[in-house]
């Protein structure tokens, strides 16, 4: 079986909110074609228009090649000799960064090939069992432009992923910090409040996690709030602090009375020895797009195993990451969930239909397929209505309402993307 072409999709939904840090308004979603008709995809998150150039872009030094051109002819069946050719191959301009995404991206739907290609799901590839419950825990952002629009947002959205049968659900209480969603900058205490007011919504017997996105300066300003957090009965405090400040996660380790939990934006295992190791994180949380593919995120569940510590993948693109999360856990024994932005609870329509048979929950449980490969198939549909080339060029063509394809709020931005302009 050689690989024929890869194909890059670049998506992003109208009207999108450049101040919300939501990543499922975009996404890069790659289809591997081979000479035998079979087709594995995936997807990652970051800048779609980056991990696509960094895909299709030309190279002539021997470490600096085009991960396009180092898969086309190859066969497809062994992704982690290809991970490592691409690796080494890309290494003067990749090894971390935008470069690993894309390869994540190119790994997933490798291995969703030789899924097909074997007639075995990627769980049971990556040596894994559906005898282990894989439960998602419900990922909230709330909406509202002030703090108090948001408690009551996250509010009602918990006590719908209560009844929607969540066994947990995490707050995004991204109120402070570089990372803050719709421009917040509020105080800690709101932070403790937004908590106690989701805890007392749910009683306390509901886990509850809750991400903070890098609000707080240093350690020991992490750890006065943190020290306040804890009556509320956390299951984990995601990225408190900078996330290249790993002596100060150190810290936290040490002193903390909840869990620390990060990891959603390295690449590569190497990345999550760091963080295992000098930041002795207590949750570590790879996504499978981002960190590699399945090639690396199997690594970083081996690096958790061996020191005891928990998996918890993080996924905010759509049901295509998911079920990439859904395998990855099944495949190791320290995972007790995953991040699931519920389709019904998100504003984006990538989340919930750029899949047509998307993996089920059901009783707070999902439901691994029993077909090969990821067990997920494309909406060509909702492929080619968020294709970002189709939109840009109906702006340039003046044929859709202004705000289409421009930043909500942001009259004056760009309205036409540079692609329309230079078709390939
Ligand atoms: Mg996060």
């Amino acid at each position: 079986m050689k690989i024929t072409r890869i194909d890059c999709h670049v998506l992003l939904i109208p009207n999108y909110d450049e101040q919300a840090c939501s990543s499922a308004q975009d996404n890069l979603v790659v289809e591997i074609h081979t000479d035998e008709g079979l087709t594995g995809i995936g997807e990652t998150d970051t800048n779609p228009w980056i991990a696509r150039e960094c895909i299709r872009a030309r190279g002539t030094h021997c470490m600096g090649l085009s991960l396009e051109r180092m898969l086309l002819g190859a066969d497809p069946l062994d992704p982690e000799a290809l991970w490592r050719r691409l690796y080494s191959g890309s290494k003067m301009n990749g090894r971390r960064g935008a470069v690993i995404c894309a390869m994540g991206a190119l790994d997933m739907a490798l291995w969703d090939l030789r899924g097909k290609a074997l007639n075995q799901p990627v769980y049971k590839l990556l040596g894994g069992t559906d005898k282990r419950p894989i439960v998602p825990y419900a990922s909230l952002l709330p909406t509202g432009h002030t703090v108090d629009k948001q408690c009551e947002s996250l509010v009602e959205k918990c006590r719908l992923a209560r009844a929607m049968g969540f066994r947990a659900a995490k707050l995004e209480v991204c109120i402070n910090g570089p990372y803050s969603h719709e421009g917040l900058q509020a105080d800690d205490q709101s932070v403790i409040d937004i908590v106690a007011a989701c805890r007392a919504a749910v009683g306390p017997n509901y886990t509850l996690l809750v991400d903070v996105a890098y609000a707080w300066p240093s350690a020991r300003h992490a750890l006065a709030i943190l020290e306040r957090l804890a009556p509320h009965n956390v299951f984990f405090v995601e990225t408190p602090i900078d996330i290249d400040d790993l002596d100060g996660y150190a810290l936290l380790h040490e002193h903390s009375p909840i869990r620390i939990a990060a990891g959603e934006w390295q690449n590569t295992h190497w990345e999550f020895l760091d963080l295992a190791d000098r930041g002795r994180l207590d949750v570590l949380q790879p996504d499978v797009g981002r960190v590699g593919g399945f090639s690396a995120a199997r690594k970083v569940c081996r690096i958790a195993e061996e020191r005891n510590r928990l998996i918890v993948p993080h996924c905010w693109k759509s049901a295509i990451g998911i079920a990439a999360s859904a395998h990855l856990a099944a495949a190791t024994t320290v995972c007790p969930f995953i991040e699931f932005l519920p389709a019904e609870l998100s504003e984006s329509p990538l989340r919930s239909e750029l899949v047509l048979d998307e993996l089920q929950v059901i009783d707070g449980v999902i439901q691994l397929p029993e077909k090969p490969g990821l067990g997920i198939e494309l909406n060509r549909d909702t492929l080619e209505r968020f294709s970002d080339e189709r939109s840009s060029a109906a702006v340039a063509m003046g044929v859709c309402p202004p705000h289409f394809g421009a930043a909500r709020n942001r009259e004056s931005a760009p309205a036409v993307h540079a692609d329309a302009r230079h078709p390939e």
